[in-house]
């Protein structure tokens, strides 16, 4: 068994792991950028290790977090998401330099790590698959061409792309140009490569992504699927499971083809197949694989009770799965809401800052995971990712119920956050009903914008009271 890890992460996403690692006894190494000396992962761990200069390629700075772990004798490496988590050269050097890298191996990284070539795989392993181009675009010219032929809109798409960048949907043949120049560009200043493909963009689809665990023996289960339609600019604020609407029939379909090609590629570690699926004709299609943890693996654990990290370290040791699929029981329903630094007021653009007020949600069924507290000052240079809500219940309608109140009992102060946006969301109608595709969020925000406006004072009306109640008791 693994006995020291270095987190090569920052943020809540390293306080997760390093909590995983407490709990099975194991030792942890932090790494911190200059901007993140106050960050809780450094205060958590228990050693922590600054790469000084850049703070933004501190956490990309692969040689010197080889070093850093090889110098504190750890002898495993975790990534977290983001950053190095799905770059094989990495993978590579941990191993090279006699470490293990916590996740899969550094070829079905790079696999799966080129989207237009996991297409080919998992078509090859019996996934149905968006239709599109076979390969990168290599001129405009192809790209009218291939628009044509599968028929408008499309969705261009960076072959190395994430978090919904180098992403743009084009519903005609004037707008492809402009589009594909801008994409291109995207995709070469977020991932290094200019590589752009072409999909049908399917309209108004749900996000249903499988969670999956693999051993090294062959081994291979599934933990459900994960609803996450709520999107801004492509990227997930709300994850659900289990979705809400999704019939028995295509749920097990899904799972059973994810297992089945999983098991027949070989892989191992946690990963997640992500599909998009057509709500009028119930058709699904792969899009993409993600060779790590996922930021919404959260609610996978409040319903299966599994410790996801936990498994990707036993998986790494070299241990078979201790269960198999007929063990894994579903209870209940979860929600994860992402507490981001951004303003939905300004097309959520990042908001960092100070904050000068924080009181987290508790009582049953909450899990908090957050790299914030009060006067933490978030760094400008990372994702707006600032903590994560999660409420378990029984059924959707309970958990409905605890999100709402959670979030009524969150407070963050001194930043815009999007906090207001959930409340929002929760209250909504079709919400409720699980009517919501990937364009739910695009067409409510103008509904939404006046009560986010007022969020601030409703802010300051709540913490009046609590200062006003904690004043009557002397406290
Ligand atoms: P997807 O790529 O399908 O959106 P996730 O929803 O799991 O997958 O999001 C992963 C994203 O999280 C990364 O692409 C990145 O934008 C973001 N991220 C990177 N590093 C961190 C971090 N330390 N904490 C939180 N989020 C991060
Ligand atoms: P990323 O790596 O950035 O997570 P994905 O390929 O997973 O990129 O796509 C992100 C989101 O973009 C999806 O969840 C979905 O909302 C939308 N999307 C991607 N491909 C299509 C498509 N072919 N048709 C419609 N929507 C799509
Ligand atoms: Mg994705």
């Amino acid at each position: 068994m693994i006995k020291k890890v270095l987190i090569a992460n920052r943020g809540e996403v390293a306080v997760r792991i390093i909590r995983a690692c407490k709990e099975l006894g194991l030792k942890t190494v932090a790494i911190y950028s200059e901007a993140d000396i106050t960050s809780l992962h450094t205060k958590k761990s228990d050693e922590a290790y600054l790469i000084p200069r850049d703070p933004i390629k501190a956490y990309l700075d692969y040689k010197n977090i080889i070093r850093i772990a090889k110098q504190s004798g750890v002898d495993a490496i975790h990534p977290g998401y983001g950053f190095l988590s799905e770059n094989h050269e990495f993978a590579q050097a941990c191993i090279d330099a006699g470490l293990i890298f916590i996740g899969p191996t550094p070829e079905q990284i790079e696999t799966f790590g080129d989207k237009v070539k996991a297409k080919k795989v998992m078509k090859s392993l019996g996934l149905p698959v968006v239709p599109g181009s076979e390969e990168p675009i290599q001129s405009l010219e192809e790209a009218y061409d291939i628009a044509k032929d599968i028929g408008y809109p499309i969705i261009l798409k960076a072959a190395y792309g994430g978090g919904g960048r180098g992403m743009r949907v084009v519903y005609d043949e004037k707008s492809l140009k402009q589009s594909f120049e801008s994409a291109q560009k995207e995709s070469l200043a977020f991932f290094g490569k200019g590589d752009i493909f072409i999909e049908k963009y399917i309209q108004r689809p749900k996000h249903i992504e499988i969670q999956i665990l693999a051993d090294k023996y062959g081994n291979v289960v599934h933990l459900g699927e994960r609803d996450c339609s709520i999107q801004r600019r492509h990227q997930k604020i709300i994850e659900i499971t289990p979705s809400p609407v999704l019939e028995p029939a295509v749920r097990n379909k899904m799972l059973g083809m994810s297992v089945r090609a999983m098991m027949k590629y070989g892989y191992e570690s946690a990963g997640t197949i992500e599909f998009i699926l057509d709500q009028n004709t119930n058709e699904f299609y792969f899009i993409e694989m993600n060779t790590r943890l996922q930021v919404e693996h959260t609610i996978t654990e409040m319903v299966t009770g599994i410790d996801i990290v936990e498994q990707m370290i036993r998986i790494a040791s070299g241990e078979p799965l201790p269960f198999v699929q007929n063990d894994i029981t579903f209870r209940g329903s979860a929600i994860q809401f992402r507490i981001n630094a951004e303003d939905p007021k300004r097309n959520f653009a990042p908001s960092p800052g100070r904050i000068t007020a924080y009181h987290s949600p508790g009582g049953i069924g909450i899990r908090i995971d957050s790299a914030i507290y009060k006067d933490y000052i978030i760094p400008p240079y990372y994702d707006s990712l600032a903590g994560k809500l999660c409420v378990w219940a029984l059924n959707w309608d309970r958990a409905l119920a605890r999100a709402r109140r959670a979030l009524d009992e969150f407070i963050i102060r001194g930043i815009p956050t999007n906090l207001q946006l959930h409340r929002e969301i929760i209250r909504d109608e079709d919400f409720i009903r699980g009517d919501f595709d990937t364009s739910f969020l695009d067409n409510k925000l103008n509904e939404y914008s006046y009560k986010i406006e007022n969020e601030v004072q409703k802010d300051i009306i709540a913490l009046a009271i609590s200062a006003a109640i904690a004043s009557h008791y002397g406290l």
